[in-house]
């Protein structure tokens, strides 16, 4: 489990912070405030890279934000999403020991800084960096994440991807086949996963959150059904043998993925339920409709109740 999500209640910490600045009124208010996003950055800045060795030349690097997916081989490396840009020196340490050659190519699975605030540096070494149309076009916005209590500004001309991805793409490097697949309006507008076919490993993105309840960024198009429909399609790809790369939490399988589209499944008809009957939000908290999961999956960044208004916006 990575650093940040390992601390867990980083979120409900600093929301904590939040409210004992605003009842301490304007002293409180002229220092700058901790939010989730600096909090996230701080875990990353301490955390050291974890280098989990899969298979046929595909590793897992754990430590800056989102999982990121590595394949060296006799053509250099090639990584699925690049963390955030303060664990640049880190990242590029991990990748050295792996392999010696070029980093040739870098692919977003969507735009959140956790996985891609790397861009930067990725692009200033040469390679080239792979999303999708949306990704791309949600780097270039000014947006903001009311759940990370942050505005993210549009990413630099010379940092976005410079290689658009449309539909199914598929990549022979090192031998390996390395199938990219978008999904339709998932975690974001703009999701894709990676499938090394010969190593038989999947790398999902945020549509999966290995024992642990997602974000959903509606802002950016996501949705609770989406989630759902990328659950689905994850588990169409993945077989007993397939080891799977989550957005964050540890490595997983196709197990851990059907308990996954199970919980958010029956999150998601509890809360639409209880919506149906004309509930306002406050009021389905209160009826605890997650209280079953809570002690497994609700004990990372984002709990019980968070994870209900989340469902609740998309039913
Ligand atoms: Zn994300």
């Amino acid at each position: 489990m990575s650093d940040l999500f390992a601390r867990g209640t980083a979120m409900r910490f600093v929301l904590s912070l939040c409210v004992l600045g605003w009842a301490a009124g304007a002293a409180v208010a002229q220092t700058p405030t901790a939010t989730p996003y600096s909090t996230i950055n701080a875990a990353a800045a301490a955390s050291p890279i974890t280098v989990h060795p899969l298979r046929g030349g595909v590793s897992m690097l754990e430590g800056s934000g989102g999982n990121i997916g590595v394949l060296a081989g006799r053509d250099g490396l090639l990584i699925v999403d690049c963390g955030i840009a303060i664990s640049q020196q880190k990242i590029e340490d991990a990748l050295a020991r792996l392999n010696s050659g070029p980093l040739r190519y870098a692919i977003l699975t969507h735009w959140h800084w956790d996985h891609a605030d790397g861009d930067g540096w990725v692009r200033r070494r040469g390679a080239q960096l792979m999303a999708t149309r949306e990704t791309i076009a949600r780097l270039s916005q000014t947006l903001r994440v009311e759940e990370w209590g942050h505005t993210f500004t549009p990413v630099p001309e010379a940092d976005l991807p410079n290689v658009r991805l449309e539909g199914e793409t598929t990549l022979t490097f090192g031998g390996e086949t390395v199938i990219i697949r978008p999904y339709a309006h998932s975690h974001t507008d703009g999701d894709l996963s990676v499938y090394f076919e010969q190593a038989d490993v999947l790398q999902t993105g945020d549509t999966f959150w290995n024992g642990m309840y997602p974000f959903i960024d509606y802002v950016a198009g996501g949705g609770i059904d989406g989630m759902i429909e990328a659950a689905n399609e994850n588990l169409a790809l993945a077989t007993a043998q397939t080891q799977v790369i989550p957005g964050h939490g540890p490595l997983g399988d196709r197990a851990q993925l059907l308990a996954f589209r199970d919980m958010l499944v029956d999150v998601r008809a509890r809360v639409a339920a209880f919506k149906a009957k004309g509930l306002s939000l406050e009021e389905v908290q209160a009826a605890h409709p997650t209280a079953v999961y809570d002690a497994q999956w609700g004990q990372s960044i984002i709990d019980g109740a968070l994870f209900t208004a989340l469902v609740y916006r998309g039913v």
